[in-house]
């Protein structure tokens, strides 16, 4: 049988390089500052009464303009977390509503796998020199864990 009349499925692997630019807007452009200081901010929907993290310009469910920034506490509470299996170890990533939030925020966990629950209190692992940029956190563990492991991977 030819090749080209095969149903066998083809793949093949390739790595795109794609370098853009985003200007952040004044909303975004906040949060990420803010983050170099070790806070974070949310905006707040007037329409909603809700305060949505990170702070953006537009609310996710009316589509209105937000107001107001806010400051949310960097613990909260996990809702949903996933484990991705790679060749260097697990990464755990979590849903977390911060205290003050009315919005899950999604970022990197270093907690144990079998720990992993919903409901979940966890606080921000902030960078020694936090940058503004999202890496500025860098994960959310259980309040109390050790400040010294910052290494890749579920713990
Ligand atoms: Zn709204």
């Amino acid at each position: 049988m030819a090749l080209v009349d095969s149903d066998e499925r083809l793949v093949f692997h390739q790595r795109i390089r794609l370098p853009y630019r985003y200007t952040t807007g004044d909303q975004t452009k906040a949060f990420l500052l803010a983050l170099a200081e070790r806070r974070i901010l949310g905006s707040r929907c007037e329409e909603c009464r809700l305060t949505l993290v990170p702070a953006r310009p537009f609310c996710p469910i009316c589509a209105g303009r937000t107001g107001a920034l806010v400051e949310v506490s960097d613990a909260g509470t996990l809702e949903r977390a996933t484990v991705r299996i790679r060749d260097e170890g697990p990464v755990t990533f979590g849903l977390i509503r911060l205290d003050g939030a009315d919005t899950a925020f999604l970022h990197r966990l270093e907690v144990a796998p079998e720990r992993l629950r919903s409901g979940l209190r966890v606080v921000a692992r902030w960078d020694p020199d936090p940058a503004p940029e999202i890496t500025a956190i860098s994960c959310f563990v259980e309040p109390g864990a050790s400040e010294a492991s910052t290494g890749d991977g579920g713990g």
